[in-house]
């Protein structure tokens, strides 16, 4: 499977903006412990963790995602199952929604970073139809 089969086309939940570019996600962040406020850019390609931003966002800090277009919050009252930060919610283009962790550095931070590969496959052939034997 190549990497470009893994790259999570996602939207805004509230007005449907396209939030993927590139290969990555574009929100937008406040982060309560350095009290900043700005672009944060997810890895849009499944499971990876990686996050670009001119934030400061220490290992560990909690960050509250906005979309970048309507300004809705994209948190949950659902807390993360592996540290109990917040979740944020993200919906997928071809339908679905895809949770993730606001606490940086927690596994589940990475767009489809919960759960064993076989739970990630079966998520990615079921996005984009391809039976799994
Ligand atoms: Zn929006
Ligand atoms: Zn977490």
């Amino acid at each position: 499977m190549s990497r470009e089969m893994l790259l999570l086309q996602v939207c805004c939940p509230y007005c449907r903006t396209p939030l993927t570019e590139g290969n990555r996600v574009h929100l937008e962040a406040y982060v309560r412990d350095t009290n900043q406020d700005g672009k944060v850019y997810l890895s849009a390609l499944f499971g990876d963790a990686a996050v670009d931003t001119d934030l400061e966002i220490p290992e560990g800090a909690v960050a509250e995602f906005r979309c970048h277009s309507c300004d809705q919050s994209l948190m949950l009252q659902v807390p993360c199952r592996l540290c109990g930060a917040p979740m944020a919610s993200i919906n997928i283009k071809s339908g679905g929604v895809l949770e993730f962790c606001s606490r940086r550095g927690c596994r589940g931070h990475a767009l489809g970073g919960f759960g064993d590969v076989d739970q990630m496959m079966s998520l990615v052939n079921s996005m984009f139809n391809t039976p799994h034997d």
